[in-house]
């Protein structure tokens, strides 16, 4: 009797088990230097060991992890890009069309990196339209206070421009790093009910 009711309790487990959590694909893009890594890193939680071997967990480029957002539990999978400055279209298409979501990185350190920022969004919006997949613009490396060379209000007006969210961040400081994430989580959820609406 003891495997029918064993049947009998897995059943009802069955039955009561949650739908498995939402899987969303989110995607880095910026210039070099601007802090992807940092950020898989942070993600992968090797933050404070960037250095060490537990950085090749994140040196593939992809890495999934599962994250509460508001009680609700969703599988993201990181893909740090790399290389985004090259001309060369081809490298960039593949993580444009793939993503679900983007997070669009510069350096507010880095002026040049800010304006690249706007150029990949220009070339995201090709691939993804706006209505469609979030993007956070994320300006980066705010710990370094001194060397600021692009102000919030620059960053704030930027993302307005593209019909995007800002936030700002110190992968250094583990600063509003998993807010970032968790923020596109939201987006995602917000387009997903509105569709199932
Ligand atoms: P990637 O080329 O975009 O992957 O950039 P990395 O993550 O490799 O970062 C480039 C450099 O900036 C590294 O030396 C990082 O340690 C440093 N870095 C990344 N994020 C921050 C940050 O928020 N603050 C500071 N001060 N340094 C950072």
């Amino acid at each position: 009797w003891s495997s029918s009711s064993d049947s009998v309790i897995s059943a009802d487990s069955v039955e009561d088990s949650p739908p498995p959590p939402a899987s969303y694909r989110v995607v880095l893009l910026g210039a070099a230097g601007v802090g992807k890594t940092a950020f898989t890193s942070i993600f992968a939680g090797a933050a404070d060991s960037m250095d060490s071997d537990e950085c090749e967990l994140c040196g593939d480029e992809v890495f999934e992890k599962e994250v509460e957002v508001d009680g609700e539990t969703a599988t993201i999978t990181l893909v740090d890009t790399w290389d985004t400055e090259t001309d060369d279209d081809s490298v960039q298409d593949c993580p444009m069309q793939s993503g679900d979501a983007y997070l669009l990185l510069y350096s507010i350190t880095d002026r040049a990196s800010f304006l690249r920022a706007s150029e990949l969004r220009i070339t995201l919006r090709q691939f993804r339209p706006a209505e469609q997949t979030p993007i956070i613009l994320v300006g980066n490396k705010c710990d370094l206070v001194r060397r600021r060379e692009v102000s919030s209000s620059e960053g704030r007006a930027c993302a307005a421009v593209f019909d995007c969210k800002f936030i700002e961040t110190s992968a250094a400081m583990q600063h509003n790093v998993w807010e970032a994430f968790h923020g596109i989580v939201r987006q995602l959820r917000l387009r997903r009910d509105s569709k199932e609406a």
